[in-house]
């Protein structure tokens, strides 16, 4: 059988290579740190990103490469590429590791993206500010999650104070959007072209952390058309491999693209709860060539992450009915830290 390597070795990989074991493929997990993955993969090349001789090792015991986290050194990947497919894509990762790229990525696509200004130095930032106005947000262009290098400017910030919160590190400014609701399209799309979304989910979240996703969204006939057809446009364009998650703000007037995550997303955990095919399974079968499979919701579901404390609920989420448990078997609960999700199906 063949072998999936794995850049990455967080959960998502660890999801990732329960879904290819299932499927009879076999993974090695490449990851420098703590790899929740290494305990379900085959192997696990625990080297530094641009260790020459590991990443030779690791592509040669390899059939094609993925990753499971965005941000791996494109230095890392040019090493891999020159040997082994890697899937998606580089220019998915290229638009998707930095925001500036990615915004004019999308705005290229004729698609609406929040109102964003360049900001390399505070000089940009102090002009930004007077024309996009306030409450703005600063984002860090490269590296940021779950919230970290971003600061939200409101009427008491000021500029100099917002850009050192960020280390004065390149950014971009972007305009606070309104908006009724936060929702993701999970889109996967295979080798040939083909293409399939799961449903749209609603996600909130708190102090940037995704806390829940619900299935059905709240969204009208043709916003889930928008949101679908949207997506579709965006793999295309990249000539995508895989699934990637849109994250998407639903206003009064049309989709506002946020960001895109080019692997399987936090907001399609849902799926393995609630579809016969799930985010983890299509990611797999796109990756490895195969035909993708039928991601048709049959229930509808709440996801709820669990974070740092949250763990404290176990017995009550172990009780529940209906409800999906999935634990990630790290070994120290932290505050912030995602230790797992729990998917309650709310009608079926
Ligand atoms: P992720 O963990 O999803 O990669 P991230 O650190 O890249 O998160 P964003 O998705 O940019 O962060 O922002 C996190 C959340 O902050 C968004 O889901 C949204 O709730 C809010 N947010 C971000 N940008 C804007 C904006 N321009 N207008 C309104 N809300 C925003
Ligand atoms: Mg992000
Ligand atoms: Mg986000």
């Amino acid at each position: 059988g063949a072998t999936i390597g794995i850049l990455g070795g967080g959960q998502l990989g660890r999801m990732l290579a329960m879904a290819a074991a299932r499927l009879g493929f076999r993974t090695q997990i490449y990851e420098p740190g703590d790899a929740p993955a290494a305990q379900v993969a085959n192997g696990w090349t625990r080297a530094a990103w641009t260790d020459e001789q590991a990443l030779a090792a690791f592509a040669g015991s390899v059939d094609v490469v993925t990753y499971e986290w965005e941000n791996v050194p494109a230095e890392t990947l040019d090493l891999l590429e020159a040997s082994r497919p890697i899937r998606p894509g580089r220019a998915a990762l290229r638009v998707a590791q930095d925001r500036l790229d990615e915004k004019r990525f999308l705005e290229g696509l004729g698609l609406t993206v929040a109102p964003f200004r360049d900001v390399p130095d505070l000089g940009a930032l102090t002009a930004a500010l007077a024309e996009l106005g306030r409450p703005a947000i600063l984002k860090t262009r490269r590296l940021g999650y779950d919230g970290k290098g971003q600061v939200r400017i409101d009427d008491a910030t000021g500029a100099a104070e917002a850009f050192a919160a960020i280390e004065g590190a390149d950014a971009i400014l972007e305009g606070v959007v309104t908006f009724d609701r936060e929702i993701s399209v999970i889109v996967a799309r295979g080798v040939t072209g083909e293409t399939v979304c799961f449903d749209p989910g609603e996600n909130v979240h708190a102090e940037g952390i995704l806390r829940t996703t619900t299935v059905p969204a709240a969204l009208t006939a043709s916003q889930r058309q928008d949101a679908v057809l949207l997506a579709g446009r965006i793999v295309s364009a990249l000539d995508y491999v895989g699934v990637m998650g849109v994250e998407l703000f639903a206003t009064g007037t049309g989709l506002v693209v946020n960001e895109i995550a080019p692997r399987v997303h936090n907001s399609g955990h849902w799926t393995e709860a609630a579809c016969a095919v799930d985010q983890f399974e299509q990611h797999i079968r796109a990756i490895a060539g195969l035909p993708l499979g039928d991601g048709r919701r049959h229930a509808d579901a709440v996801m709820e992450n669990l974070i740092g404390d949250d763990m404290d609920r176990l017995p009550e989420l172990l009780a529940a009915p209906d409800t999906r448990l999935h634990l990630y078997g790290k070994a120290e609960t932290r505050p912030g830290r995602k230790m797992g999700h729990a998917t309650r199906l709310t009608r079926r």
